[in-house]
Formats: structure tokens, C-alpha cells, sequence
């Protein structure tokens, strides 16, 4: 039997693979080029849409735990990924052509895989199908998860942030520098006192957004934009984005009032992005915001921010936690649309989706992580009935199962972090060992 995928972005192309390379036939559907969601720039699969970070790599931080994971998995987008790393202190940072690239060469070469380029506009009910269609998905497929799945839409909104030419940047006031100088210098620093933020800030609260409407000013609290954490307080991106701790000034040997980063984007360094600067205000005033970092007067900016509507599921009514429909256990969801946020989280549900509708298809029992694992608590998270108001999710130490750990290890939050590390991957490698 084959498998059928609807959307070849970064939880879909996974699974394709884990699949392919299991020994099943994939039906891999996309409807780029000839239909657009909106964010995407490219015809490629596994396309990152806003920034070229995964998120950090070490494995007492929650999302460098599930990349781990994901590693002993043999997750191939995660492989790609370090493959194709771009300098970026301690994350995770890809030249995001490049890994596109890459994976379409895999997809393309896999003689299991057909890609296709083509809409979906309803669920072939009786396949064995993983809906990997995104955060974006077309509009007729939407209606089509609507009626499976007897629910109203759920949506949040998200925005993306903008991009900078190198060559445009003003270096007798911007330094590379990483926080703490931890590693090398991958960062590009632009620093404020206290009257250029005051500045800055004025400018920030003054311009003019694309309004949303009421019901439409739903956020995901980890990735608000800028002008959203503004609002909140005067010093807020100060203790945000914005923190200037850790960032020694190198003409005065001092910490600034306030420094926004700036994150390589491209293998090449020409291109870098405002690190934390989400936003969904007009372009004019974009222009004019960045315009005014000192270092970013002359800034040539090839992308704006934009802001976009995250669709996702009701899983926990939906889906068991080995991501298929509790209604229907054919059919898979995978990626941002079970309500997972985030790059490496869309990776990991497009994996383990991969790997059980192989399961399912060769009737063999599905595979259900332990949730003291970050992949296990996130699947086991969003599909958890006692929810009343769901709302994504993406890897912390909060979901981690915490049942067994001695409490003074508990009570401090260093060796917390580390034992549950180590434990999730003794966990996840003995899986694989027995
Ligand atoms: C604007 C925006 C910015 C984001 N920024 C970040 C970020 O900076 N960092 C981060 O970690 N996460 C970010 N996210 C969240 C999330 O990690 C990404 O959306 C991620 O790409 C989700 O992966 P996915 O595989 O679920 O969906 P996608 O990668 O979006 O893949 C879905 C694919 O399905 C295709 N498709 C849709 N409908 C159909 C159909 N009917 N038929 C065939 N194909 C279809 C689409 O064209 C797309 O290629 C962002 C999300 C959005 C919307």
C-alpha cells in the first residue's frame, strides 16, 4: 500500500523520507509553485519561511534536547540541516537555500518518492495519508480538515522578520559579537544609549500597522512581534530582544543601553536578519524603524516582515498521541498544523507521522514515545483531552514528564535540566536498541 502526503515543507518532506526509507511507496503532494500560501518565497521543499534558525543545539536547552532526539532518530532534515550550518553561536542556523536544496535532491533521487506538484483539495479518505499542509493550508483543503474533523477553525497569528544586506551595514558603529563571547563572534551588534532607543522606541509605538481585526489578535506568547512586546512597557524589549547583557562594546569596553542583533541568513554572509524583530507593521515604517539603529541608517532591506494566520487542529479531541485520528486512525496529521510550534517541532511530528503510518500500513503496532522525552511530552501535550482551550506548543521542560526525579534534583534548576536530558536520551536510544 502507499502512503499518500499532502505538503512537502519541512514535517511532510521528513516523513516522505522516513517512509521512502522504510521500504513504502510515498504519493508526496505540493502545490508550489502553481499555488502560493503567502510566506513561502520559493518552489522547494522543507522551505524555513521566516528565520534560517532551528534554534539552539545544546542538549540541556529544551529545543536542543528534541534536536538530539531527533539525531538518534536519524531525522534526515536535522542531518541536512547541520550540513548545510551557518555560523550562529550556539543554534542551530542554516543557509536556507542550500538545505532546501538539499532535500529536494533527496526527495527527487528517492526512487520510493513521487513528487508532485499539485493541490489537494480533499483528504483521500481511505488511504493511508499524513496531512502535513502547514500552518498555511490552502483554503479548500482547510474546509476539507474541517468537515473530517467536526471542529471550527483555530488559528493564531504569527509574524516574520525582516532581512538586511551585509554590504548596507554601517561597521564603525556595529561589532560581530556573540553574548557572554561565548564560541565566535557570529553576531552582528548594533547598539543604542539611551537617547537613540528612546528614540527608536517612540518611533516604534508611533507607527502605523496592518490593523487586525479583534478575533485575530491571538499571538504565540514565544514569538510576538516587536511592536506587540513594546506595547507591553518601555524597557520590555530592553529585557528581550533587545537585552544588552553579555555584549561588551568594544570602543568603550562597556555594556550598552540596548543592542539589537543581527543573525547570518545565507552561507554566502550577505544576508542577515533582525533577530527577534517579528513585525507587522507597514513597510514604510519598517523602513523608517530600521533605519534609525545606529549602524542600520543606510540598511538595504530585501525582506520586510510580515505577519501571517497560523492554521492548527484541536488535536487533543482529534489525534492520539502517535498522531493519528482517533475517528479515523488512517489518516496522520504532522507539523505546525497539529499545533506544534516551531521548525524542529514540525520536523519531529513529520518523523514520528513517517515512521507510524509505516507501522500502521505493515499492521504493526504503533510507536508511542514515553513522555519523558521531549518528542513524547509534545505529542502526549497536544493530545491530551483535559485541555479546554488549546493553544500550540513548542519544546519546554514544563511538558516533560517529571514522575521518578528526586526532589532536591528538582529544586534546582541546573541538574533538573540535565537529568531529564540524559534520562530522554537513554530513553529514546534504548527504543532503538532493543
Ligand atoms: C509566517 C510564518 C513564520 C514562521 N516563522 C518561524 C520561525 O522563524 N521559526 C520557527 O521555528 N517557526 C516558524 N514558523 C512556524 C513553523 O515552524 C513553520 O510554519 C514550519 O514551516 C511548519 O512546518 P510544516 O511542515 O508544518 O508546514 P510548511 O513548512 O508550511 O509546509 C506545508 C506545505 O504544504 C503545502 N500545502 C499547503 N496546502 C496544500 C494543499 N492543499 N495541497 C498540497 N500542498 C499544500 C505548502 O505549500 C507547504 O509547502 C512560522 C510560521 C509562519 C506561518
Amino acid at each position: 500500500m502507499k502512503l499518500t502526503i499532502i505538503g512537502a515543507g519541512l514535517a511532510g518532506s521528513e516523513a516522505a523520507l522516513q517512509a521512502a526509507n522504510a521500504g513504502i511507496e510515498v504519493n508526496l503532494y505540493e502545490m508550489r509553485p502553481d499555488y502560493t500560501t503567502g510566506a513561502h518565497k520559493t518552489s522547494k521543499p522543507a522551505e524555513l519561511v521566516c528565520s534560517n534558525s532551528l534554534g539552539a543545539f545544546d542538549e540541556t536547552i529544551a529545543s536542543g534536547l528534541l534536536k538530539a532526539e531527533l539525531k538518534i532518530l536519524n531525522s534526515q532534515l536535522i542531518k541536512t540541516a547541520f550540513e548545510y550550518k551557518v555560523p550562529a553561536g550556539a543554534a542551530l542556523a542554516v543557509d536556507r537555500e542550500g538545505f532546501s536544496q538539499k532535500i529536494q535532491d533527496l526527495l527527487l533521487s528517492n526512487p520510493k518518492i513521487n513528487f508532485i506538484r499539485e493541490k489537494i483539495t480533499e483528504i483521500p479518505k481511505n488511504d493511508v495519508v499524513i496531512v502535513a499542509s502547514g500552518p498555511l493550508t490552502a483554503k479548500e483543503l482547510t474546509d476539507d480538515i474541517l468537515k473530517l474533523t467536526g471542529e471550527n477553525q483555530l488559528k493564531f497569528f504569527d509574524a516574520i522578520a525582516p532581512i538586511v544586506e551585509k554590504s548596507s551595514i554601517n561597521f564603525d558603529i556595529a561589532f560581530f559579537q556573540n553574548r557572554y563571547g561565548k564560541g565566535t563572534d557570529d553576531y552582528i551588534n548594533c547598539p543604542m544609549n539611551s537617547n537613540q532607543y528612546e528614540k527608536f522606541y517612540n518611533i516604534l509605538v508611533n507607527a502605523p500597522k496592518i490593523e487586525l481585526k479583534d478575533f485575530e489578535k491571538k499571538f504565540f506568547e514565544s514569538c510576538l512581534p516587536i511592536e506587540v512586546l513594546a506595547s507591553r512597557g518601555k524597557d520590555t524589549l530592553r529585557f528581550g530582544p533587545m537585552k544588552p547583557v553579555g555584549l561588551i562594546d568594544c570602543r568603550t569596553n562597556e555594556e550598552n543601553y540596548a543592542v539589537v542583533q543581527l543573525r547570518q541568513d545565507d552561507k554566502a554572509g550577505d544576508l542577515y536578519n533582525l533577530v527577534g524583530f517579528q513585525t507587522n507593521l507597514k513597510w514604510g515604517a519598517q523602513k523608517e524603524l530600521i533605519r534609525s539603529i545606529p549602524g542600520l541608517e543606510n540598511a538595504n532591506i530585501v525582506r520586510y516582515g510580515v505577519m501571517h494566520a497560523n492554521k492548527f487542529i484541536n488535536s487533543p479531541k482529534i489525534l492520539h498521541s502517535t498522531l493519528n485520528m482517533k475517528k479515523s486512525p488512517n489518516i496522520f496529521f504532522a507539523g505546525q498544523i497539529t499545533g506544534t510550534e516551531g521548525y524542529t517541532e514540525a520536523i519531529a511530528t513529520g518523523l514520528l507521522a513517517g515512521i507510524n503510518a509505516v507501522k500502521f500500513i505493515k499492521n504493526e503496532p504503533l510507536l508511542e514515545l514515553p513522555e519523558t522525552t521531549m518528542l513524547g511530552a509534545l505529542t502526549h501535550y497536544i493530545s491530551f483531552e483535559g485541555q479546554e482551550h488549546f493553544q500550540p506548543v513548542n519544546s519546554n521542560w514544563g511538558i516533560i514528564d517529571k514522575n521518578g526525579i528526586d526532589r532536591k534534583i528538582l529544586k534546582n534548576k541546573k541538574l533538573k535540566t540535565e537529568f531529564m536530558s540524559k534520562r530522554a536520551i537513554e530513553n529514546i536510544s534504548k527504543l532503538f536498541s532493543d
